[in-house]
């Protein structure tokens, strides 16, 4: 018999040992040798009191055995000789695009701009020391996209959109960890996601899939709106009628490209702000009511926030316990941050994207003969701006959290986990008044809600502009383009999916689409 019950574990009894098959067994009035096994189905931390307490879900198996297989299989079949489909981007959703067709037995061709994990580090590297950013090889492009060198935080709040447990399982069945099974906040951590991407390189080329690095897609060659090839790195033709493109939200040529070609496009409204960085003992202190250092068995804490202030959103995004803030600029001449961590979230500081919601139909005037780009001009003028305020290098323009408040210069900064370094910068006069202003209030209301969380003791650096696609790609409920035949917008880029699961999510969508269209 298997019986699934919820306990209530506190941080003292969290230490003992058969602590849950204990409490099980008294909880289901039985005794503790007709308990087989447990499995643990679910774990969050609730630090809403004093008493910390782990919430458990479990499956108590009496006198019966857990099954060793898992509900879900993946079965690869042989593609080498099957029809083509081409994928465009190997980010999340090109990689579960391509291994969905593997498995219903069609053939994935994947073009990806940028090169594979280990030689992208070398490039990672230059940004950060050099400050150097290769347009084809960065935080966001390259092999796994921009999820690779992320925080890999598995959230999602697309829960509809798809079978969240099926995109666990297949990282789990690719080398993560099967904690992500049950964690309440799934996490993977930027040291443990390279290997898993490199395993799913290998089940798509073992099974007879291609993969093409540093082949930048530069045009597409389209008859009678239909797509007849692409063409790779402004010279060599591939012939493609069922093309998958899953760029990323970053690739601003593709969007340029589609618009100069007169291909249907819509402006979409986003988000953006800067980055707020505490050391992450204030943030423990606060989440967990503790003094000093957390408990060893706590991992380092997170939060949400959120606020209307004049009728837009204020939110935490992106928010990494124990990370670093990173360098996510596609281009030289802009800085764009972001943030990662590690798997054990071990770093001394929490950092968090705190961004404004922008409304795409009344917050870009001054740009609106831009048609669909508007958004995404607004999008490169500021991070020009933070360029030219951070020295012109990837240095980047921060300012102590209440002097931004209090409209100060800062005469010193914090010390911070950005590696190519930060300038003293006016960010309280440099964004437009429609983000700054509301960060300013938003940040006095966060420090209301979270005692001790505004503090000189915090940076803010600019500027997280990339929290999402500032364009759509317009997509028939086929999920084919609108206008053109043979072409599925997948992923952030399309404007279908934001992070990591939606996107793969949206990628198997996108096959199974594409086949079925064929
Ligand atoms: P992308 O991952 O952007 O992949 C697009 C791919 O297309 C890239 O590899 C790119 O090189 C390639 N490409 C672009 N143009 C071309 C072209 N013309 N020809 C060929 N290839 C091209 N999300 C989370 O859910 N959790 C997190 O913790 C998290 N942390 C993040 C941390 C950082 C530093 C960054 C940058 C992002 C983070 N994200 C996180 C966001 C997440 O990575 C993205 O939402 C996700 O990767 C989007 O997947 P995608 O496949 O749609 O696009």
């Amino acid at each position: 018999m298997i019986k699934e019950i919820q306990l209530r574990v506190n941080l003292i009894e969290e230490r003992k040992e058969n602590i849950l098959s204990y409490k099980a067994a008294k909880q289901l009035s039985i005794d503790k040798s007709e308990i087989t096994a447990i499995k643990v189905l679910r774990k969050s931390i609730d630090a809403r009191k004093k008493d910390i307490i782990f919430n458990y879900k479990i499956a108590v198996y009496i006198n019966e055995q857990i099954p060793e297989k898992s509900d879900y299989v993946f079965e690869y079949k042989d593609v080498s000789k099957a029809k083509e489909i081409h994928i465009i981007g190997f980010g999340p959703a090109g990689m579960y695009a391509a291994l969905r067709c593997i498995e219903l037995g069609y053939k994935p061709i994947v073009l990806e701009r940028g090169k594979k994990v280990k030689e992208r580090r070398r490039d990672l590297r230059a940004i950060n020391q050099e400050h150097f950013v290769n347009e084809d090889s960065n935080y966001c492009f390259g092999e796994g996209g921009a999820g690779t060198y992320s925080d890999g935080k598995l959230y999602t709040r697309s829960l509809k959109r798809g079978d969240v447990r099926r995109i666990f399982e297949n990282l789990v069945f690719h080398g993560a960890t099967d904690q992500i099974l049950v964690d309440a906040h799934p996490h993977i951590g930027t040291n443990k996601l390279p290997k898993i991407i490199e395993n799913i390189r290998e089940t798509i080329l073992k099974f007879g899939g291609e993969i093409h690095f540093e082949s930048r897609v530069t045009n597409f060659i389209i008859k009678k709106n239909k797509i007849q090839a692409i063409e790779i790195n402004d010279q060599q033709e591939m012939t493609a009628n069922s093309v998958i493109l899953a760029t990323g939200h970053s690739a601003r040529d593709i969007y340029e490209l589609l618009d100069k070609k007169e291909i249907a496009l819509k402006a979409k409204s986003f988000a953006m702000g800067v980055r707020v960085e505490h050391p992450q003992e204030i943030i423990d202190q606060i989440q967990y009511s503790c003094t000093g250092a957390r408990d060893e068995l706590l991992p380092a804490a997170a939060y949400s926030l959120v606020q209307q202030v004049n009728n837009r959103g204020v939110y935490s995004f992106c928010m990494c316990p124990g990370g670093f803030i990173v360098p996510a600029a596609t281009a030289n001449g802009e800085i764009v941050v972001n943030g990662m961590s590690p798997s054990r979230r071990n770093n001394k500081f929490a950092n968090s994207g705190i961004v404004v919601e922008l409304d795409i139909d009344k917050d870009f005037k001054k740009y609106e003969h831009l048609g669909a780009l508007k958004g995404l001009q607004f999008q490169k003028d500021l991070e020009k701006i933070a360029f030219y305020a951070g020295g012109r290098s990837q240095t980047a323009p921060a300012q102590r959290l209440v002097d931004f408040v209090d409209g100060k210069l800062s005469t010193d900064l914090n010390d911070c986990s950005y590696q190519p370094g930060l300038k003293s910068a006016p960010l309280h006069s440099l964004l437009p008044k429609i983000i700054g202003s509301r960060l300013r209030k938003g940040f006095t209301v966060f420090g209301q809600k979270m005692h001790g969380y505004y503090t000189n003791e915090a940076n803010i650096v600019g500027v997280e502009s990339r929290t999402s696609s500032p364009v759509n790609i317009p997509r028939k409920e086929n999920l084919e383009h609108t206008e053109i035949i043979g072409l599925y917008p997948c992923g952030e880029g399309g404007g279908y999916a934001g992070g990591i699961v939606s996107a793969a999510m949206d990628g198997e969508r996108c096959a199974e689409a594409a086949i079925a269209n064929l």
